[in-house]
């Protein structure tokens, strides 16, 4: 039977950024199994953003490196029609006087530390950037002018596109059932239509990842959360050219952004319905999640009191205890590599991860040290906690 360099197993916009960057990097036989279709997971429910904020100095690091892609996705995967859909809006960041403060504090000089454009602004200088939100009670105010979102499904089917140029396969409606080992090592996957053997094998399967429980024996920390998000029509338009907003001072954590054009996309970023089951379909938006959320966005927002609801949707978070991934190999699993536990934040630094990964599995120097993200933190109690508690923020 034939022996793929690689295979991966998931076909998300983290499994086709690792099958593009093993490509890249050399590797000639790559194989990618995706039980549904590519980009069918929790890709598809993504927000999109994309920062470098974040404070975790690590995280920094990832979504800078990452920035480099989306902002020229075409060059980056040489495919002149290859595109992120990237909206370059800005991001501010906004905390009132509290327990937030000080950590929005030291993440925004951290940025800068970095070389990242950071700017400080007056309430007055931000309300000038979204005039249809009030700052009043804002005392700390961070505008990263480099940042926006894009399109994760069109990230995705770029990847994936310039995979199968650079000879990659893909087998769609395939799934993974178990691994191959030899001894300890991962010699390949056993699946829906057969076994296929290769050097190594790089899981990147999100919610689905407490499969590896059952195939390794090991401990996968992970929680498949549930989150709504919302679109508002309000009697003003949230255009595309007002930046992504981060509203520390709400319970909720809420962000927003511009939804086709005029409306407002706003979710939460704190804890989600914790689901004890994997299950990705669609659930429901109750009348009293809406109310609550629409409370907080009208007293920010103070027009969209007046605001109706487009439309909403929900999408599965794989969060970790410290709502970080997992990087790198499993411990006394050789051949297997991983990058799970997003924890909702996953698309912004899915460039660097995939590139990362790929080297890891090829044995190369990874751009930046995967320690931090190893699975030991867990049983050794070095968490890799952000400082401004739970939520995808991180
Ligand atoms: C509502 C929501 C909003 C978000 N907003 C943002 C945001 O604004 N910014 C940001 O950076 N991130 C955001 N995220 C997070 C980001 O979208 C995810 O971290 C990222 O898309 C995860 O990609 P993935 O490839 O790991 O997962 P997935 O897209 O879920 O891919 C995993 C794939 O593995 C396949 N698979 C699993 N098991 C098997 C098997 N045994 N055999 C074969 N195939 C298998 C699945 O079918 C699936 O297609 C958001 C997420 C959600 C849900």
């Amino acid at each position: 039977m034939a022996t793929w360099d690689a295979i991966v197993v998931g076909a998300g916009v983290i499994g086709t950024s690792v099958a593009w960057h093993l490509a890249s990097l050399g590797a000639q036989k790559v194989l990618v199994i995706e039980q549904g279709q590519i980009g069918c997971g929790t890709t598809a429910q993504s927000s999109g953003i994309l920062r470098t904020h974040y404070s975790v100095p690590e995280n920094i690091e990832l979504a800078l490196r990452s920035w480099v892609a989306f902002k020229q996705f075409d060059d980056y995967v040489s495919d002149e029609d290859a595109s992120s859909g990237l909206v370059k809006c800005g991001y501010l960041i906004a905390a009132p006087a509290g327990n937030k403060l000080e950590p929005l504090r030291q993440a925004l000089l951290a940025q800068q530390a970095k070389g990242i454009a950071v700017e400080f602004l007056s309430p007055a200088t931000a309300q000038e950037r979204l005039p249809i939100a009030r700052f009043d009670t804002a005392a700390l105010i961070g505008y990263e002018p480099e940042a926006g979102f894009a399109d994760a499904y069109l990230v995705t089917a770029g990847f994936a596109r310039s995979a199968r140029r650079l000879g990659v396969s893909f087998r769609e409606g395939v799934r993974v059932d178990g691994l191959i080992r030899d001894g300890a090592r991962v010699i390949g996957v056993h699946t829906s239509d057969g076994a296929q053997h290769a050097e190594r094998v790089i899981s990147t399967q999100n919610i689905w990842s407490s499969q590896l429980q059952t195939w390794t024996g090991i401990d996968v920390p992970l929680t498949p959360e549930r989150h709504t998000v919302l679109a508002l029509k309000g009697p003003q338009a949230y255009t595309q050219q007002m930046p992504v907003f981060k509203d520390l001072g709400s319970s909720g954590m809420l962000y927003y952004r511009s939804y086709g054009g005029n409306q407002m996309l706003v979710s939460e970023g704190t804890a989600g319905e914790q689901l004890h089951d994997v299950i990705n379909e669609q659930g429901e938006v109750s009348m009293d999640q809406v109310i609550a959320v629409g409370a907080q966005v009208a007293d920010r927002f103070p027009s969209f009191a007046e605001a109706g609801l487009a439309s909403s949707w929900t999408g599965i978070y794989d969060v970790t205890p410290d709502w970080n991934p997992v990087l790198g190999s499993l411990p006394d699993v050789p051949g297997l590599i991983v990058g799970f536990g997003f924890s909702g934040h996953g698309f912004k630094l899915s460039p660097a991860v995939g590139r990362v990964l790929a080297q890891e599995a090829l044995g190369l120097t990874t751009d930046v040290p995967l320690e931090p993200y190893a699975h030991e933190r867990f049983r050794r109690g070095r968490l890799l906690a952000g400082r401004y508690g739970q939520g995808a923020v991180s």
